[in-house]
């Protein structure tokens, strides 16, 4: 684990990005809230990781343990994303699940893979009310796995 892991992690997460979803996370109480990771897919060596530099609520369908995408919601906040953030792209989701933990769901293994399937693209769970969060990707088979990540702090010279 620590060779496979040695150098670069798969995910970095700005904190104000990170803090954006968490409170979206909470308002959201006691629903479950879905949105969007913006950011930039990047390369050391032969690793590809992501750098998670905002988030952008989405619309979805709501029920208290349920969340599924408007297929719609994707395009709308694609073209948000190329006016706002011209160098960056979607590289995942994040969605709460509020008093129960982080895992990814059947649904949510599905939701993944229909509308996030390249291997850089990772979903993020946050609960929170036990105030949890993870980053997961699914494999091939439908299998998800926890993937390792730090949160950072936006480096200077880049002010938003
Ligand atoms: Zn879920």
């Amino acid at each position: 684990m620590r060779g496979e892991e040695a150098g670069v992690l798969p995910v970095y997460v700005e904190l104000e990005a990170l803090v954006k979803a968490v409170r979206h996370c909470r308002e959201g109480l006691p629903y479950e809230v879905i949105g969007f990771l913006i950011g930039e897919r990047l390369r050391w060596r032969d690793k590809l990781y992501v750098l998670i530099t905002d988030t952008v609520r989405g619309r979805s369908v709501q029920t208290r343990t349920y969340v599924e995408f408007d297929q719609d919601a994707l395009a709308e906040v694609a073209g948000l994303i190329r006016e706002e953030h011209p160098d960056a792209e979607i590289v995942g989701w994040y969605h709460s699940h509020p008093g129960y933990g982080c895992f990814m769901s059947p649904t949510d293994i599905r939701s993944h893979t229909t509308c996030f399937p390249y291997p850089h693209q990772v979903a993020l769970v946050i609960d929170p009310v036990r105030g949890e969060a993870s980053f997961f990707k699914v494999d091939g088979e439908g299998d998800y796995r926890t993937v390792p990540s730090a949160v950072v702090r936006r480096t200077r010279g880049q002010d938003r």
